[in-house]
């Protein structure tokens, strides 16, 4: 076993990622928000904030933020639709948010990105730039993708990849994916009792990629097929990524302390 998860402890810049699926109530079939879970998340990364860290916060849940306000029982099927949804979410989201971190005291400020953030040059430099400026003010910046304005063509279209974007550009030391399993199992653990979690993932090999459902499957296991994607970009820039149970209040600072949980990816 590596030494790696130590250096969790002295990390200093860490963006953390938070799902739909740990932001509603989705297991209970509806996309009503989780309060409960949001106001712990927003305890915890403001607390890590008041310890020293420097804390960027990827936020899904825009969609179906949408579908809970407007008291819809499935998600529409048209792209028109589902920006609109987005729309009205993103406000709901960030109002929610900004509730929550205000209790603790803590300022944050919504950046809303696409793909031509990372792609085109100009557009990087100016987001970088904001982002750290606002790291510098002691800000929370808590970020999603633009899904009201971004069409297929250029959608990053998950927020796993667009996580790793901005942990690569703004040079962070940990990505943390808060996902509703408890990491990269080497079998589907929903249909086989005997797959089995990988503690460390130390080189992304062809098995690692097959156990995430591969290329050609779309949603993988748990949506793994995208955290691979992402743990690629982070590896290739020297950050080490964690995928971990989001669902359990506590284990975002338990994976902080350095505890054995979730899945670690990093550069051997
Ligand atoms: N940006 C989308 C939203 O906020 C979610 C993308 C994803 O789940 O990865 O609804």
């Amino acid at each position: 076993m590596s030494d790696v998860r130590e250096r969790l402890k002295s990390a200093r810049r860490i963006v953390v990622k938070v799902g739909t699926s740990t932001l509603t109530y989705g297991e209970h079939g509806n996309s009503k928000l989780n309060l409960y879970r949001i106001e712990h998340l927003v305890r915890e990364l403001s607390d890590l904030h008041n310890a020293g860290r420097e804390i960027i916060l990827v936020t899904s849940g825009a969609i179906a933020a949408g579908i809970g306000k407007l008291g819809l029982s499935e998600k529409p099927k048209t792209i028109p639709e589902n920006q609109a949804l987005a729309a009205i979410g993103q406000g709901v989201l960030m109002h929610i948010y900004e509730k929550f971190f205000a209790e603790y005291g803590q300022t944050m400020a919504q950046l809303l990105l696409t793909k031509d953030t990372a792609a085109d040059e100009h557009a990087r430099e100016n987001s970088r730039n904001s982002l750290k400026t606002l790291l510098k003010m002691g800000v929370i910046p808590v970020i999603n993708e633009n899904d009201a304005v971004s069409t297929d063509e250029i959608r990053i279209g998950d927020n796993d990849n667009l996580s790793a974007m901005v942990a690569e550009m703004i040079n962070a030391e940990v990505l943390i994916i808060l996902s509703d399993i408890d990491g990269l199992y080497d079998g589907n653990p929903k249909v086989d009792a005997n797959a089995k979690l990988i503690h460390e993932v130390a080189e992304i090999t062809p098995e690692i990629e097959s156990m995430a459902g591969g290329a050609g499957t779309k949603l993988g296991i748990g949506g793994m097929f995208t955290k691979i994607q992402a743990a690629k970009i982070a590896a290739k820039n020297g950050i080490i990524m964690l995928i971990v149970n989001g669902q359990e209040v506590g284990n975002l600072r338990r994976a902080l302390n350095g505890e054995e949980i979730g899945t670690i990816f990093y550069n051997a």
